[in-house]
């Protein structure tokens, strides 16, 4: 007997057949099975979607083709995983076989049968152990007064949570607590933990292994091999991974026995996924818990505004859609708590005229590493300097391809552009006028770290000898293992000075920092991005927190002009809540989101002209399109095609268009007529240049 499925396929959402194909199969298949089957030429992997649909028209039935194996050791995907992926593809208007292929391991898809069940009884799976989880191995500290009040709130009500804790406030140990409660109460409860960025799964997993036992917890991101991730992903599918921590990819986990769900750091930019499906980790995970009925826990000292005023009560204004949990204070080291940082701004106007390092803060960073203390220093721009130019005939170190300048990194002596990689050995001379001497413009962390070499020439540490600086950013750690070592360095003292980019202002627990000093803060003042100064503000909290967890008294140190900044004052008082209050009632008056949803449709093209035609068009026709229903059109803003603020990428223009609405469920209604309509536009002569499109729903960047 012949039975007939559709079957989910890794095709484009570009290409016409973006929906599951039908196949036949001699034997029954539940649906989630995992499959591989003909497709033109190729064998692909593919996920059994739909079963016992109707049977195709006679005429049709001979051309269907039939599955070619079936990889039978797995248990399928489960019906919500699979309602997971429809979601994302839903929403993020991305193809539904693209989104579900992609969350599976790569290896999975050159594997057969055969070898995929060789895998199966290896020793490398076998050892994670069918009971990986047999209670906590560490005993856990008393909790604090508020960790304990916190944990029974999470008892008392479903969910979402947002815990706002400032930095070194314990929220680690609340969501040890909240997955051992879990874990203990459901003997096959599975616990996916998220963290924004790989360098940060280390950490976060040896602690998760410290308390449940290396083999309960798996990891899973991008920086695995591709056994490594097949191997972690299989012990979260078959249930054996009591505990999953991963990056935003991870949200995709099929895990058939999730109870918990935290997302550490959730306000972070990481989470956001900048190609193919470009989903939100963190909305995603709302969705998951919402679907799998299991609680959801955000965390953070710098919440998002999105998750601020969704978890501001109503009566305050806000949405009151998730419970506010509140860990106020730091947890207390042998008896006192560490006081969060003192915060001091000098004011770089009354400094002489270029001044790297105002003279009060290289005299501070001595005096620490005279006492055997680290100092931190951000500065977020790598390499010597942002462009080279020519003071004779102005020529600048522009990049032929891109609409950035070449940044000179005086190490390899190149100029580098970072955004379509393009790097040269540095001219002798101008290439326009021959002029010998080529000036610099600004300043990047290679040369702020020769320029404190030799500021700090005279300084010394407790035992006389000389301090050592370490540069720790992406030109630093681009080997594999190189970041794990350069951060093992300071953690073992053997650094004095950390300059770096916003690498390091995250989530390491170093101890000996007591000075953290942002080098040149000022920029995020004065972007165009409306979330700037929101970023700016956790970026600098998230620094401050670096600064005095040990205990010892510690200082944050601003170079500014512009001291008097509300955005400083509120971060001199670690006032995160007026800070929020403010922009808010911002975002408020300007409709920004929370209080409006965006997408953005993106058109790249070889000139700029032709990708913004391609958008126009689109709009005129999605007008046309909404004319009958005059209500969802005017709820619906569509404005006119603009140029991206980076025009211009590896020679390829960028153009987009901005879609509005107050109501999110009215943009999606739209966004879905775009889909088709963007492809056949695309097949029309008159936009047969346009080289690809994208949408981007929830845009983090403009
Ligand atoms: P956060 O994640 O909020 O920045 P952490 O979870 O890293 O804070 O906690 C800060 C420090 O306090 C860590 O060293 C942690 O081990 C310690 N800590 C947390 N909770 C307790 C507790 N209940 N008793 C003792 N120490 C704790
Ligand atoms: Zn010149
Ligand atoms: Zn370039």
């Amino acid at each position: 007997m012949t039975h007939w499925l559709n079957v989910a396929l890794p095709l484009p959402v570009h290409t016409n057949v973006a929906r599951p194909l039908t196949y036949r199969a001699r034997q029954p298949l539940p649906a989630g099975t995992l499959v591989r089957v003909p497709l033109g030429q190729r064998t692909v992997l593919g996920i059994v979607w739909e079963v016992g649909i109707q049977p195709p028209d006679a005429a049709l039935a001979p051309r269907i083709r039939e599955v070619d194996d079936v990889l039978e050791a797995l248990p399928p995907l489960t019906a919500q995983w699979r309602a997971l992926m429809a979601f994302v593809s839903g929403y993020y208007q991305h193809a539904l076989g693209e989104v579900a292929l992609a969350a599976l391991p790569p290896q999975l898809r050159s594997l057969n049968r055969d070898q995929l069940d060789r895998r199966l009884r290896g020793k490398w799976l076998a050892a994670l152990s069918e009971s990986a989880f047999a209670g906590v191995v560490e005993t856990p500290p008393a909790l604090t007064t508020q960790q304990a009040r916190v944990l029974q709130q999470m008892q008392a009500q479903p969910g979402p949570f947002l815990l706002h804790g400032v930095t070194g406030s314990g929220k680690t140990e609340v969501y040890l607590r909240a997955a051992q409660r879990v874990l203990q109460d459901r003997p096959q409860g599975q616990v996916l933990v998220l963290v924004p960025e790989i360098n940060l799964t280390p950490q976060l997993q040896r602690r998760f292994a410290q308390r449940f036992g290396e083999d309960a917890v798996a990891a899973l991101h991008s920086g695995l091999t591709p056994a490594q991730r097949l191997r972690a992903w299989l012990a979260a599918h078959l249930g054996r991974a009591r505990v999953v921590l991963g990056t935003r990819v991870a949200v995709l986990a099929s895990m058939p026995q999730l109870v918990l769900i935290v997302v550490d750091e959730e306000h972070d930019a990481s989470f956001k996924q900048q190609e193919g499906a470009r989903y939100s980790a963190r909305d995603v995970a709302l969705y998951r818990g919402h679907l799998a009925q299991v609680p959801v826990l955000l965390g953070s000292a710098t919440p998002s505004l999105e998750s601020w005023h969704a978890s501001t009560p109503v009566a305050e204004g806000g949405r009151g859609r998730y419970v506010r949990l509140a860990l106020p204070c730091r947890v207390a080291a042998g008896g006192v708590a560490p006081e969060l940082p003192r915060i001091r701004r000098v004011d770089m106007r009354r400094q002489p005229p270029g001044t790297v390092l105002a003279p009060p803060l290289l005299a501070a960073i001595g005096e620490r590493v005279a006492r055997g203390e680290q100092a931190l220093l951000l500065l977020n721009r790598r390499g010597y300097a942002p462009l080279l130019q020519c003071p004779a005939c102005g020529w600048k170190s522009e990049c032929p391809h891109c609409s950035a300048y070449r940044v000179f990194h005086k190490a390899d002596r190149s100029l580098r552009c970072h955004h379509c990689g393009l790097a040269e050995r540095v001219p002798r001379a101008c290439p326009d006028c021959g002029n010998l001497d080529l000036g610099m413009l600004g300043r990047g962390t290679e040369q702020l770290e020769e320029q404190l070499r030799q500021a700090l020439a005279q300084a010394s540490r407790p035992d006389g000898s000389a301090v050592r600086i370490l540069r720790i950013d992406a030109d630093s750690t681009r080997g594999r293992g190189q970041l794990e070592a350069q951060l093992a360095q300071v953690h073992g003292g053997d650094a004095d000075v950390l300059v770096g980019t916003q690498m390091i202002a995250k989530g390491h627990d170093f101890r000996r920092v007591t000075l953290v000093a942002a080098v040149n803060p000022d920029n995020g003042l004065y972007s165009s991005d409306f979330r700037a100064p929101e970023r700016l503000f956790a970026l600098l909290m998230q620094a401050a927190g670096r600064a005095g967890r040990s205990g010892l008294d510690s200082e944050v140190w601003l170079q500014t002009s512009q001291p008097g900044h509300p955005l400083y004052a509120a971060l001199k008082r670690h006032d995160f809540a007026g800070f929020a209050a403010t922009q808010l009632e911002h975002r408020a008056q300007a409709g920004l989101p929370p209080f409006s949803h965006l997408a953005l449709l993106r058109a790249d093209a070889r000139t700029q002209q032709v990708a913004q035609d391609y958008l126009a068009a689109f709009a005129a026709r999605t007008r046309e399109l909404l004319a009958p229903d005059p209500a969802l059109a005017q709820a619906v803003m569509i404005y006119p095609p603009v140029p991206l603020a980076m025009q211009r990428v590896a020679s390829v223009e960028r153009a987009q268009l901005l879609l509005e609405s107050r109501h999110r469920q009215a943009l999606q209604r739209v966004l879905a007529r775009c889909v088709p309509l963007l492809r056949a536009l695309r097949n029309t002569p008159a936009h047969r240049r346009v080289l690809r499109w994208v949408i981007d729903v929830d845009p983090l960047t403009f």
